[in-house]
């Protein structure tokens, strides 16, 4: 699938783009591959066929909705292996992790068929009777980060179809191949223009956000960027859910095994090499387990293969792309300029590829860069707590409130804590634990509205309450 031309999904059709893009392999630095730049002509045009198909698409059943999907879970599943290549090839992660990822937008697209927005019947008397029925927006533009970019592709596409919306998927300009190869599989899965998936740069998502013919943005990435799709959506007043950063926290109670938890808890910080929205990004261990849990957390990092993905026995792979390289190592300069005792990594070497070690700083100030800011990548602080309500407060005090995690064997100590965390998540014993069936979305600067559950099911409706009067 590497070394050919790709194609946006336009109308039912491979389109090409008058212009094209290089694709970067991250653990090599080379280009792989070409994807086209679509134009505003071109986003001109699949707005157009989406709108057109809606007007069918809208009156489709329940169970012919389902049925697409399930067309496209198994067209997913056929060719999970050469999608797998791919997505490691593009993205950087392992083999293991970019199979699990097909999976698990197979999974989505299986689970949210069977997921159905009800109409409610408010009331039902000699006088009314009153129902809500929850219409489909219309043309939803689907914006992605380069983290998972098939799976937060289906986020989208598989709710937004479900409830009778066509929808335009764009994808990051640095991880376009992946879908562009899934739009080629799944062409003919779906009605033309209902499923419309298209690659280009920043530019791209700025017109979408700004296209008087789209009703609804369902946005993934960086708070900033969310910050502008808010301002330029207001246009024409589209819908808009926007799932942001975070900065999660994991609060360590004294009461647990550190030497049981630390290996959990290292994969739940450097899973897919820190590239993840929900990753513990802020260790916060009690300090009576303190030095244990830290010399148990520093030996499984140390024993970890960062590496090419495609290679076998590589458990992590690179950063994805030079932008957040840059960004990471400018955080590891700074970390290192401020002194601060560094456990295990440190040092990037000067080969190719998107290479940084996994690293581990020792108990940095609380107002630290490294404490305060997203990394997105592999570093990350273990601070260490001894006041229930002082580590709350610390988890707390940040911009950020996506996740939030708390280990302890006292379930309810750990439930009270959980309450008191502002974040959309939490999780107990466990971290980055989501679902078709959980509402997903960040507090604060993380995001407005939810994916997922029936929350973010309703985020692709529009409210409609119908009146009869009786007698
Ligand atoms: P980004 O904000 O730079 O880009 C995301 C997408 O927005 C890309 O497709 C990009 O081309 C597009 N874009 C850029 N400028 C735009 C504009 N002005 N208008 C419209 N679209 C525009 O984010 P990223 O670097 O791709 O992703 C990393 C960030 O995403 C991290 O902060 C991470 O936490 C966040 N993220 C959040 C979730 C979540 O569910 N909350 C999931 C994954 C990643």
């Amino acid at each position: 699938m590497t070394d050919k031309n790709f194609s946006n999904l336009i109308n039912g059709k491979m389109v090409a783009a008058d212009e094209t893009f290089d694709v970067i392999n991250p653990a090599t630095e080379e280009a792989f591959a070409k994807s086209p730049r679509a134009s505003k002509a071109d986003l001109d045009t699949t707005v157009a066929a989406a709108q057109e198909a809606f007007k069918t698409w809208r009156k489709t059943s329940h169970d012919e909705r389902k049925a697409v999907l399930l067309k496209i879970a198994g067209i997913l599943n056929e060719n999970i292996d050469d999608l797998a290549r791919l997505l490691t090839h593009e993205q950087g992660k392992p083999i293991a992790a970019a199979t699990s990822e097909v999976g698990a937008s197979t999974f989505w697209c299986t689970a949210v068929a069977e997921q159905e927005v009800p109409t409610d019947v408010l009331e039902d008397t000699d006088a009314h009777r009153v129902e809500v029925r929850h219409d489909p927006v219309g043309v939803v533009g689907g914006i992605v980060p380069w983290n998972y970019p098939i799976l937060m592709s289906f986020w989208k596409i598989a709710p937004a179809l479900i409830t009778g919306n066509t929808i335009i998927i764009k994808t990051s300009p640095y991880t376009p191949i992946s879908m562009l190869a899934v739009a080629e599989l799944v062409k003919d899965a779906a009605p033309a223009g209902v499923l419309n998936i298209i690659s280009g740069g920043d530019e791209l998502g700025q017109w979408m956000t700004e296209h008087e013919g789209i009703n609804k943005i369902s946005f993934t990435g960086s708070t900033p960027t969310g910050r502008k799709v808010a301002a330029s959506s207001a246009t024409n007043l589209k819908r808009v859910t926007l799932e942001l950063g975070g900065n999660d926290a994991a609060i360590v109670l004294p009461d647990v095994d550190p030497k049981a938890k630390a290996k959990e808890l290292f994969w739940a910080s450097f899973a897919n090499s820190g590239q993840v929205c929900i990753a513990s990004k802020r260790l916060y261990i009690h300090e009576d387990i303190y030095d244990e849990f830290k010399e148990e957390f520093v030996k499984t990092a140390t024993s970890v293969k960062v590496g090419d993905g495609s290679e076998q026995g590589t458990d992590l792979g690179p950063v994805q792309n030079k932008m957040q390289f840059d960004k990471v190592s400018n955080l590891l300069a700074d970390t290192k300029a401020k002194g601060y005792n560094i456990l295990c990594g440190g040092e990037i070497e000067d080969k190719p590829g998107y290479f940084i070690p996994i690293t581990v700083v020792d108990n940095p100030p609380e107002d630290s860069r490294i404490v305060r800011e997203e990394p997105f990548g592999p570093i990350l602080p273990l601070l260490k707590w001894k006041d229930r309500d002082d580590v709350i407060a610390r988890a707390n005090d940040s911009e950020f409130g996506l996740g939030g995690s708390v280990w302890s064997n006292d379930i309810d100590a750990a439930l009270e804590i959980a309450g008191e965390l502002d974040t959309g998540s939490v999780w107990i014993n466990e971290a980055q634990a989501v679902g078709p069936h959980i509402p997903f979305g960040g507090h604060k600067q993380s995001g407005v509205g939810v994916q997922h559950g029936a929350e973010g099911l309703l985020e692709f409706t529009n409210a409609k309450a119908i009146t009869v009067k009786k007698g």
